[in-house]
Order: structure tokens, then sequence, then C-alpha cells
């Protein structure tokens, strides 16, 4: 495998072609905005300078790295790879249309991979007709420091897919793991109901946010607390997922907190927006 497309140059399809390139990977970032596919690849110059000047990589292995690095503005771009990875917004619909269209455009023996964090692999490979070459590889943020990929079986994805990807994923530095396709597969589905619950102490009144988050990073050793965690992933994302998880596995465990949904109201959406259970002064964010 050594020609790899990545389908959105946003948070995530920087980092995973960053990743790709620096382990000597042909890279094609495609984005339909040519100003986030500008942004895309600066984030990774930055990135890449930033790594050498701790002396992490050399300065030879940045230029290469930044060398196969190839902006593209298409879909076209994925005819000749061996490997697509998806990474444009959570929007099934969204991601189901560009998987028919990849399906159509990328070689026969092409994996065709997403980096979704909740949508189903499953259905996602519904929408080609190549169901057995379709998996998920879910990245962690930021891509270059995390060392996850969560692998995602499909339905029908099958064995020689899998070992693809997972040799693949250790070749970029990575410890893979490989888990069936089931709403928030085992990241979202162990970590969204430990967030909630943190909002549903901090909603009646057990702990102030900083407490909660106190007890879980001196009590439990968790290098974050959940709120500030929650603050990072962003707070309509921590939403979003839940009600994916409330909904496709219908058990009310997992119903969003009231206060999460009031936040989310209220455009507090953590980090991103300088406010969230803690409060962000430009600089931090
Ligand atoms: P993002 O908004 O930063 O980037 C998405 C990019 O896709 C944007 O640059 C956008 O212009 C581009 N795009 C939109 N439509 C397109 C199209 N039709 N063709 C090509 N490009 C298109 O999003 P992100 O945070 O990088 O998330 C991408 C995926 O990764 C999502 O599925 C998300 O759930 C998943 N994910 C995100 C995180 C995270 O912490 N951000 C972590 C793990 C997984």
């Amino acid at each position: 495998m050594e020609r790899i497309a990545v389908i959105g140059a946003g948070t995530m399809g920087s980092g995973i072609a960053h990743v790709c390139a620096l382990a000597g990977l042909r890279a094609t970032l495609v984005d339909a905005d040519p100003a986030a596919l500008k942004r895309g690849t600066a984030t990774i110059a930055r990135n890449l300078d930033r790594q050498a000047g701790k002396g992490r990589i050399t300065a030879a292995d940045r230029d290469r790295a930044l060398a196969l690095i190839e902006p593209g503005d298409s879909l076209a771009a994925a005819a000749s790879a061996d490997l697509v990875i998806e990474a444009v917004p959570e929007v099934a619909e969204l991601k189901g249309r560009i998987f028919a269209e990849l399906d159509g455009v990328a070689p026969p023996h092409a994996i065709l991979a997403s980096n979704t964090s909740s949508i189903s692999i499953t259905a996602i490979a519904a929408r080609t007709g190549r169901p057995e070459k379709v998996i998920g590889m879910h990245f962690m943020n930021p891509v270059p420091v995390m060392r996850l990929v969560e692998v995602i079986r499909g339905l029908g994805t099958d064995d020689a897919t899998t070992r693809a990807v997972m040799e693949l994923s250790r070749r970029l530095g990575k410890t893979p793991v490989e888990v069936r396709d089931f709403p928030g597969f085992v990241s979202n589905r162990v970590l969204m109901p430990m967030i909630n619950e943190a909002i549903f102490a901090l909603m009646e009144g057990v702990a102030e946010a900083e407490s909660i988050d106190t007890v879980m990073t001196l009590g439990m050793n968790h290098p974050m607390g959940p709120l500030a965690l929650a603050d990072l992933i962003g707070l309509d994302t921590c939403l979003n997922i839940l009600e994916v998880l409330h909904r496709e596995l219908g058990d009310d465990r997992y119903r969003p907190c009231p206060l999460l949904r009031q936040y989310v109201a209220a455009g507090w959406l953590g980090r991103k927006t300088g406010r969230g259970f803690h409060s962000y002064p430009p600089r931090a964010r």
C-alpha cells in the first residue's frame, strides 16, 4: 500500500495526511473548499516544523514528508489510490454520497476507510459495490500525537481488508485495535456515558465543575477531567454522539443530560467558543 488519498483537509484529515507522509506514503489531500485545503496544508507544515524543532524528526524527514503531500480538489484524486481515508464532517448522508462516488472512481483493489466517530460502517459500506473493502479507521485527535487507531469492521468487511489496515496503522506508528461495528464502537461507548454522568453530577449540584474534574484526574489518574475533555471535544459533538448511542442502542442510560442540551443551545460549545464547563481565554483555545 503506497498511495493514500485523504478526503477532507480539516482537523483530522490534515493530521492523517501528516502521519501517512511521515511514514513514507504518498498522500493526496483533497478538500471541496480551497481555503480549507490551504489551511490544512499550512497546518501540516507548521506541525512538521514543530516536530523538527523538538528533535522528534529530522529536517530531512520533514522535507521528505512535505514532498509526499499533494493537494487535490476533487474525488478524482482517488483514481490512483490504494487506500482512501475519508474525514469529512460527521453527516451520514454526506459520507454516504462520498463513498458512492469513491466507489466509482477508486481502482477495484482500493480499500475505502472512514474516520467516522459514530456513523455505522455497515451503512456506509452499503452505498458501495465493495462492502468487503470498506472499513473504519478511527484516529484520535491530535492525530500526530495520539497512538490509537480504532479499526472498525463492518458486517461485510473481509479479513484481508482488516489485516491490511491493521498493518498500515502499525506502519504509521500507531497501535490499532480491532472492534466490531456497533454504535459508538468502543471509544465513545465507554467515554460518552462517563462524560454524561459528570454533567449530571454537575447539574444535580453534587460538586463544582473544577471539583468533578479534580476527582477524576487525581483520584482516577485520568490525564484530564471529563468536563475539561468534553470542552476539548466540543459539547455539540458530545451531544451528537450521545444522541446516536441513545437512538441506536435504544437504551435510556445513554440519554443526553439536559444541562448538556442547554449549553449547546446557548452556543457554549467548549474550547472552540471560549466557554463550556470551563472558560478559555483566547490564548488557551
Ligand atoms: P473538520 O470540519 O475539521 O474537517 C472536515 C473537512 O471536510 C473540511 O475542511 C471541509 O471543507 C471538508 N469537506 C466537506 N465536504 C467535503 C466534500 N464533499 N469533499 C471534500 N471535502 C469536504 O472535521 P474533523 O474534525 O476533521 O472531522 C472529520 C471526521 O473525523 C468526522 O467524521 C469526525 O466525526 C471524525 N473525528 C473527529 C475527531 C475530532 O476530534 N475532531 C476525532 C475523531 C474522529
